[in-house]
């Protein structure tokens, strides 16, 4: 039993391991169990302890009880309802999906990428979030109103019909002059841009944040490999080859394109 400090209510209490992305996104029943991928020792772990997706003590149950009570929902959106929808609605050209206000739960799919961000600025290797993290607090526990200029989640669907598409990991990096964060889970991507004010292409910025407003969210399919698959297939490459037993023989030339684990999680 681990007693400490509950980071969501504040207060000493016993903690449970709460899950930092939630087991449900994982699709253990679908993909099979989690492998992790550690880029900074160059290896594969095929029996870490982390095969049900990664979890820390960080919440008294009572809170990680009302944190996880919007992965459920995140989880029946994304990989139940989103399929059925059909593309009716563009951006410029682009075709997506759309999620309207009268039919779904716009505000809690919204707290769920604040939760999630939230949740990975308090693990124990933490992603910076400066006094957004606060601020990620307090619309969780409705101190303050939440506010769609603050956090907004950019979310692609994946459907290259590569095992990339079923890697998961969180990556930090810059987006029209603003800070994101790239969240992968299967079969999605979703990027989230922190405060859109002062971007450096603010037209760019304005015609993004139409795919997350109050009214609905626009979900774009994403068909083709981008920059973050080559770099990532690249590091699942480089530490499996360096790993004892997943190691290749000299000489070995793959007959067909080699096979990913089903889910791996990276960290960049
Ligand atoms: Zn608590």
């Amino acid at each position: 039993m681990v007693v400490g400090i509950c980071k969501f209510c504040g207060q000493k209490k016993e903690l449970i391991e709460s899950h930092i992305i939630p087991k449900v996104l994982y699709k253990l029943t679908e993909l099979g169990s989690v492998v992790a991928v550690d880029t900074k020792n160059t290896r594969i772990n095929v029996n870490s302890k982390e095969q049900n997706g990664h979890k820390e003590p960080l919440m008294c149950k009572e809170c990680d009880t009302a944190i996880g009570s919007y992965d459920g929902y995140i989880n029946k959106i994304l990989n139940i309802e989103v399929p059925k929808l059909t593309q009716t609605k563009y951006i410029l050209t682009t075709p997506c999906r759309c999620l309207s206000a009268e039919m779904f739960d716009i505000d809690r799919i919204h707290r769920f990428f604040i939760s999630l961000l939230w949740r990975f600025s308090i693990c124990s290797k933490p992603i910076p979030l400066g006094k957004y993290q606060d601020i990620a607090l307090k619309i969780l526990k409705n101190e303050i109103p939440d506010d769609y200029n603050l956090f907004v989640p950019l979310i692609y669907r994946r459907v290259t019909g590569g095992h990339v598409d079923n890697m998961t990991g969180i990556f930090r990096t810059k987006y029209l002059g603003k800070h994101a964060y790239i969240f992968r889970f299967p079969g999605y991507e979703v990027m989230i841009v922190v405060n859109t004010k002062h971007s450096t292409e603010p037209e760019s910025m304005a015609i993004n944040q139409r795919q997350f407003t109050k009214d609905e969210i626009l979900i774009i399919d994403i068909n083709y490999n981008t920059p973050l698959d080559y770099q990532l297939v690249s590091n699942l490459f480089k530490c499996r080859d360096n790993t004892p037993g997943l190691k290749r023989p000299d000489g070995y030339v793959p007959q067909k394109p080699p096979m990913f684990p089903h889910s791996v999680t990276l960290r960049n």
